[in-house]
């Protein structure tokens, strides 16, 4: 089977119908329209075997959390989701596999409205590329910098349940479902990002750990933060973990949380606790902006956690 008949089968008709697309797969480039107003949010992440997946995960997760990172980053705008491109480098034509891929993808894709519009093919080791394209009124996207001292900080559902899947797994363990969805089937939170337009003042999605990704935040800011680590939303697994080892590098650093971290004036406290009700999703205040600089991590006698690494680093050598 040739390459074009992999697209046509697999990657020509994924995702949303959307009527702002006026050509997508099958020319050299697809036609978009951007709405008058709207500024284009851009973002784009690449999935390589071995480094971010096992080569021999399963398909059809890696489908849904290739769209899935990149929906994350367009949560993190408050940008709505609107158009992907998708590449894919394989070292085989496995049809069984693209078709359980192509299945996480587009079942992902459908949910949030987003049509697949191109892409790319190649034969080469296992690695997917993904950029997606969403929308957003101009000013008002959300974000890393805006975050005023006074300022909460809240984080939507719970932190470390995709780090404890990962060395669980590394050491050759079983995990639980509830471990392995969220490892291998992050929800990216788009209706949170959304909702947000206009009442957060910084936002940022949990990629490489609340640590590093809040310190992010923090310095694009120009501001300091406390955190208290009692009140982290962690799930039961986490708990049990940390009750035995008090291990707070799990729910600060492991990464691939795809949970949103934002800000937002004291004043809007009330609002959150309704807003959470109404997406049905946690949304926890763990602290609040001050000025100055860097993040303190209170524990509950008061002293302070020093987090004894930042999030993953691919080129830690390079100065
Ligand atoms: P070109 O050689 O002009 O770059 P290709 O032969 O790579 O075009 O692709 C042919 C068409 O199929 C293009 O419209 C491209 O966007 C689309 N396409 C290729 N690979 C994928 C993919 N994995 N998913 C979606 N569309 C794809
Ligand atoms: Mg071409």
């Amino acid at each position: 089977m040739s390459e074009f008949d992999l697209i046509r089968r697999h990657f020509s008709a994924v995702g949303s119908r959307r009527t702002d697309v006026s050509l997508g797969v099958g020319d050299d480039c697809a036609l978009l329209r951007v709405p008058q107003g709207q500024e284009l949010a851009v973002s784009i992440d690449t999935l390589v075997a071995g480094v971010h997946f096992l080569p021999d995960c399963d398909p059809e997760g890696l489908g849904h959390k290739a769209l899935a990172v990149g929906l994350s980053d367009l949560a993190a705008m408050g940008a709505e989701p609107a158009w992907v491109t998708l590449a894919l480098t394989l070292p085989d034509a496995d049809e069984g596999w693209l078709r359980a891929f192509s299945r996480g993808f587009a079942r992902l894709a459908h949910r949030h409205g987003v049509a697949l519009v191109g892409g790319d093919l190649t034969r080469g080791p296992l690695s997917v590329t993904a950029q997606v394209q969403g929308l957003v009124p101009e000013a008002a996207a959300m974000r890393r910098r805006g975050a005023r001292p006074g300022d909460l900080i809240c984080v939507s559902g719970t932190l470390g349940d995709a780090g404890l899947a990962l060395r669980r797994l590394g050491a050759g363990e079983s995990i639980s479902e509830y471990l392995r969805d969220r490892l291998e089937r992050p929800t990216p939170r788009v209706e949170l990002g959304l909702a947000l337009r206009g009442a957060a003042t910084a936002m940022i999605d949990l990629s490489d750990g609340l640590a590093a990704d809040l310190g992010h935040l923090l310095a694009a800011s120009e501001v300091g933060a406390e955190i208290r680590l009692p009140d982290l939303p962690l799930s039961p697994e986490i708990r049990d973990r940390l009750a035995t080892d008090a291990d707070w590098d799990l729910p600060l650093a492991s990464g691939d949380d795809y949970e949103l971290c934002f800000c937002v004036p004291e004043q809007a406290r009330a609002r959150m606790g309704t807003l959470a009700e109404r997406l049905g999703i946690g949304l926890r205040v763990i602290g609040r902006i001050r000025p100055g600089k860097g993040l303190r991590c209170l524990l509950e006698n008061g002293s302070t956690w020093e987090p004894p690494r930042a999030g993953y680093n691919h080129f830690p050598d390079a100065g």
